[in-house]
């Protein structure tokens, strides 16, 4: 099993690669069958120089072995086998050294970098932490428009003009005109004087658990609790 960041393209020719060692080791005139296509297609393109790929061309060139593309998930029975042996060394790791191209070397960088990020993130106990602990990149439905996407994602974040204007501003920290600490979940769920929109636009749901699914309902009763309650974001 490989390690996670290799990508399915290192993966799939590290399996090839095996293969041709193992038909090295026997001798014999072997054919290969694999599903991989991007595999065949890099062999075939003599300006891929990933080190996987280029032992693959020097083994089977040097060896009686031929590579033979078969269809995936055709009933084809040794493929089907093949399959079933990923599918259970993922639940019985067996790591296994393998040689790394530049994009699995990437990939590991990026993975770094996000625990990295994360668990950063969760010392500094930032609000966004709480709704976003995964750093999934949202995507949210264009046609709502730049504004209303904004709102949401500044609500999320916690950061909003009328939160945080003051530091730009280099003015003293304002109240709400409740006389509470002005924050986004007090705007959202408990001023008082934001009672009857909340109840109006949220019915019976929390109003800051919306901010917790990007979804068009969510987003838009977001947007709709902005406007109404005149709240600059
Ligand atoms: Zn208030």
């Amino acid at each position: 099993m490989l390690p996670q960041y290799n990508s399915i393209f290192t993966a799939e020719a590290f399996a090839i690669l095996q293969a041709c060692l193992f038909a090295k080791k026997h001798f014999g005139q072997f054919v290969i069958c694999t599903d991989s296509l991007s595999t065949l297609s890099s062999l075939r393109n003599w300006g891929h120089t990933d080190p996987t790929i280029e032992e693959i061309r020097k083994l089977s060139t040097t060896n009686k072995i031929t590579l033979l593309w078969t269809p995936s998930h055709q009933g084809i029975v040794g493929n089907e086998l093949a399959d079933q042996a990923a599918q259970d060394m993922r639940l019985k790791p067996s790591p296994l050294f393998s040689p790394f191209n530049s994009k699995d070397i990437s990939n590991l960088i990026r993975h770094h970098l996000k625990d990295k990020q994360i668990g950063e993130w969760e010392l500094y106990n930032h609000r966004y932490f709480s709704i976003n602990n995964t750093f999934t990149k949202i995507s949210l439905p264009a046609y709502l428009g730049k504004r209303v996407c904004s709102t949401f994602i500044r609500l999320r974040i916690g950061h909003t003009r009328t939160t945080h204007e003051h530091i730009l501003t280099g003015t003293p920290r304002p109240s709400c005109l409740c006389g509470k600490r002005l924050e986004i979940d007090h705007l959202l769920n408990s001023c008082r004087l934001l009672e009857s929109t909340r109840a109006h636009v949220f019915k019976q749901h929390k109003p800051s658990d919306s901010l917790n699914v990007v979804s068009q309902e969510n987003i838009t009763n977001l947007y709709t609790f902005v406007i109404k309650s005149n709240l600059n974001i």
